[in-house]
């Protein structure tokens, strides 16, 4: 897939100490290939390829003390930037209600989406209404009706049995119904066709004419492949839009539909659906996304922040005695606790380190608050029994629980807990031992 291939790509220039423009160019034509078979549009590959091969070439690079890093951060950079640069906002009008209007292909996953939004800006302390206005398939009003209950969102919507109704009449009454109830979000689903037709377009401009929406948003599946650019134009050009949504990023979908969307329309990605169920809905941030191409977790940011915030000594220590392959001590947590003190949220920062899945566990259940305990525990043990917690038995869990002024429950936990961050460690040092952060040329 398109992250695989472009940190191969750019594993390549491991090892080099000075890049050649040869060594850019062949790393520029594997991450050009990888970009073309996950279907990113062409126009947006030759875009993104020239950016990134002008500035590999440059100064920052050659300047660099490790230029293959350098590119890594370029490249990271420049998918920022195609896929919007900051995570982008909605709009919201003056005057309320605020008419957010969706529009995309039948299947894309708005009346889903419809029922997410409204469930996020209810919890955001908006009072969102849902309207009704795709009356194209029989039980499309049925399910934005579903989607809103479990929302806790009304949902306006055509009297039943009334003959066939009319859409823009729907959405017009759905908007004034809103203002004279006073809600200050009105979202109004839309139909959508399995393909793009001159009809479903004008339907939907019809219905964005009468309720001059302030945000459109094209709803997109993120699965969608090499159409993803072509059928953004058409809704582009049919409708206009003014953000976009991409849906089924719980898919393999990598990012390629992603990049083609905004490399060539220039709108925003506001919002990621992740799921079926109401809550799997994000809003969309170009800097994680970017990283999720790059499969590297938020590694750039981490190295930043760690490079401000480690003592540059205790680092390379640490490092030399990961990769030596010595065992992590309970000195060495507690020394590590201390210097992360330093860095903000724990959390956030272990979360950010990529292949993190399997400690996710261990790490929901981390309290920062815990610190203080943690040090009071571990200066409870023998220096013996910092080096090799394995001798720590019954009874001496009771003097250092006693000493610390914790229980042994909570000796217990700490000793589980650290014998997790003591594999993590052995797994991290076995990448540090190739050199440079695990995933990351260098
Ligand atoms: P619409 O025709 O654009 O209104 O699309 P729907 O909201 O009806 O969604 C079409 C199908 O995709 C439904 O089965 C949804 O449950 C499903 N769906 C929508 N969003 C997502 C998503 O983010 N992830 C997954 N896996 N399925 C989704
Ligand atoms: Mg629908």
């Amino acid at each position: 897939n398109l992250s695989d291939r472009i940190t191969a790509s750019l594993k390549g220039l491991r090892g080099h100490g000075r890049l050649t423009e040869a060594d850019v160019d062949k790393t520029i034509r594997e991450i050009r290939r990888a970009l073309l078979d996950a279907d990113v549009a062409v126009a947006v590959v030759r875009e993104f390829t020239g950016r990134v091969r002008e500035r590999a070439l440059g100064e920052e690079v050659s300047k660099a003390l490790n230029p293959a890093q350098q590119v890594v951060k370029i490249v990271n950079d420049e998918l920022v930037e195609v896929l919007g640069g900051a995570t982008g906002e909605l709009h919201f009008a003056k005057n309320p209600p605020t008419v957010i209007m969706l529009a995309g292909l039948q299947g894309a996953g708005k009346t889903t989406l419809a029922g997410k939004l409204a469930k996020w800006m209810k919890a955001e302390g908006h009072t969102p209404l849902l309207v009704a206005a795709d009356l194209q398939r029989p039980n499309a009003v049925t399910q934005l009706q579903v989607v809103g209950e479990r929302a806790g969102v009304p949902v306006f919507a055509p009297e039943p049995g009334n003959g066939v109704g009319d859409p823009v009449l729907v959405a017009m009454n759905g908007v004034s119904t809103a203002q004279f109830q006073q809600h200050d979000v009105v979202i109004v689903d839309t139909a959508g066709r399995l393909g793009i037709d001159e009809e479903m377009m004008e339907q939907a401009r019809n219905i964005r004419d009468a309720v001059t929406p302030h945000e459109t948003l094209f709803v997109v599946d993120a699965m969608i492949g090499q159409d993803a650019a072509r059928v953004a134009e058409a809704f582009r050009d049919g409708v206009g839009f003014t953000g976009v949504v991409l849906s089924k990023l719980d898919g393999d979908a990598r990012g390629g539909a992603a990049l083609s969307i905004t490399g060539v329309t220039q709108r925003p990605i506001l919002f990621a659906s992740t799921g079926e169920s109401l809550d799997e809905f994000e809003r969309f941030h170009p800097d994680r996304m970017a990283n999720r191409i790059l499969d590297m977790g938020d590694v750039l940011t981490l190295i930043e922040q760690a490079e401000k915030a480690f003592d540059q000594e205790e680092a390379e220590k640490a490092a030399a005695k990961l990769a030596s392959g010595e065992d992590f001590t309970l000195d060495d947590f507690l020394n590590q606790m201390q210097q992360l003190k330093n860095m903000g949220s724990i959390k956030k920062m272990l979360g950010m380190l990529p292949n993190m899945g399997q400690y996710r566990e261990a790490l929901d259940n981390f309290d920062e608050g815990e610190i203080g305990r943690i040090e009071a525990i571990i200066r409870s043990m023998t220096p013996e029994e910092r080096n090799n917690p394995k001798i720590i038995n019954g009874s001496r869990r009771n003097r250092i629980a006693r000493g610390s002024g914790t229980t042994v429950q909570q000796i217990n936990q700490l000793l589980e807990r650290f014998k997790q961050a003591q594999q993590m460690m052995k797994t991290m040092g076995r990448g540090m031992a190739g050199g440079g952060m695990p995933g990351m040329p260098g």
